[in-house]
């Protein structure tokens, strides 16, 4: 199938804007008539930094990003700061995380080899369907941080508030960073792995109030240590050079379209849509309870596993790609990030009402 035949769901790595594709590509053999590729430069070269450069002011444009915090490009994926998080902030004392989904619970896992995990919320009882209010988290009086994941990528759940707590906050915003606005004055630390909303798969964003340096665990590594890498400005070793470079090229891609404004206002409409057509629906379920719902990642089933296995094979058929659930849940999800055009939705929308006629009892 070719591009245009497809509209790509995959909860991540995810689709890209094609703009930004293709200007990757009119670049990627001869950058700017330097006769090299991004792929091919030193990341010590002048050119190099200036593409660095650029791309974190860009970023810190986006998103309105205080002198107070520092903006560092690392690898390791979001994973990596599940133990660089504790390593350098825990100080082997107490942490509160809520547990709303995978990622906050190996999150939560990995802390409590580094200090004590509290755990503020879990709403594993009900299958991780919503987001606890304000007043259900249990918060400690001593925490080091606050920790919870804005956007539950496989549940399909969001966090419509910024939780209060005295404690600093640290949040996993990699599934809807670049989707709103955030105050990022309110947070600690917040980080993202790039695949999901900013750029390819190798890059992880971290973005931290400077106040918050220099609490690492003696044992920590060099290249985890927020205030070596800072020290380095993300230059300690080689950075992923091609994804600072492609994350560049999609911030250019997100001003153009109103910014990370104009990113939600989209995001809105294209979840209010499906949300809307789940809620009339004879035959599909939502998970995810209204109030908590994912503008990024929306989850539905049939009820039927054999029905559910159907609709992803009709759904790839017609070129509407990788709509099956996370192997942890079943069912299906759409994901839908910023690159995802209203015409993915329609599309969907409309086999899915298809389907329905079709296998409605
Ligand atoms: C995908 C994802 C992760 C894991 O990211 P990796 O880069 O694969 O380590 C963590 N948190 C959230 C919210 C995610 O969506």
């Amino acid at each position: 199938m070719a591009r245009e035949q497809v509209f790509n769901f995959s909860a991540g790595p995810s689709v890209l804007p094609l703009p930004v594709l293709e200007r990757a590509k009119a670049e990627l053999a001869d950058y700017h008539g330097s006769g090299m590729s991004v792929m091919e430069m030193s990341h010590r070269s002048p050119l190099f930094q200036e593409i660095f450069d650029g791309a974190k002011a860009k970023l810190k444009a986006a998103l309105s990003v205080p002198d107070t915090h520092e903006i560092l490009f690392l690898q390791g994926g979001a994973t990596l700061q599940f133990a660089s998080i504790p390593m350098n902030l825990l100080e082997g004392g107490t942490a509160d995380y809520a547990v709303t989904g995978n990622f906050s619970g190996k999150a939560a896992a990995e802390a409590q080899k580094y200090g004590t995990v509290h755990i503020a919320a879990d709403t594993g009882a009900t299958g991780h369907d919503r987001i606890p209010s304000q007043a259900e988290l249990q918060l400690s009086r001593d925490a080091k941080y606050f920790y919870y994941c804005s956007n539950n990528t496989i549940y399909g759940t969001e966090w419509q508030y910024v939780p209060e707590t005295a404690a600093p906050l640290v949040c996993d915003m990699s599934s809807d960073i670049l989707s709103r606005p955030v105050d990022v004055s309110r947070y600690g630390l917040i980080y993202a792995g790039a695949q999901k909303n900013m750029a390819p798969a190798g890059l992880t964003v971290v973005i931290l109030d400077r106040a918050l340096l220099g609490r690492e665990l003696p044992f920590t590594p060099e290249v985890m240590r927020y205030q070596t890498l800072v020290k380095h400005d993300s230059m300690l070793n080689t950075p992923p050079c091609w994804c600072i470079y492609m994350l560049g090229l999609m911030l250019d891609w997100v001003a153009e379209q109103g910014g990370v404004r104009g990113m939600e206002e989209r995001k809105r409409e294209r979840a209010a849509k499906l949300y809307d057509y789940l809620d009339d629906s004879g035959l599909f379920i939502a998970h995810a309870r209204p109030g908590s719902r994912s503008d990024m990642n929306v989850t539905f089933r049939t009820g039927s596993a054999e029905l559910d296995a159907a609709f992803v094979r009709g759904a790839a058929a017609r070129g509407l790609l990788n709509v099956k659930g996370h192997r942890i849940t079943g069912g299906m999800r759409a994901s839908l990030y910023n690159a995802m055009p209203m015409e993915g939705v329609d599309a969907l929308i409309a086999y899915m009402k298809e389907f329905e006629v079709q296998h409605h009892v």
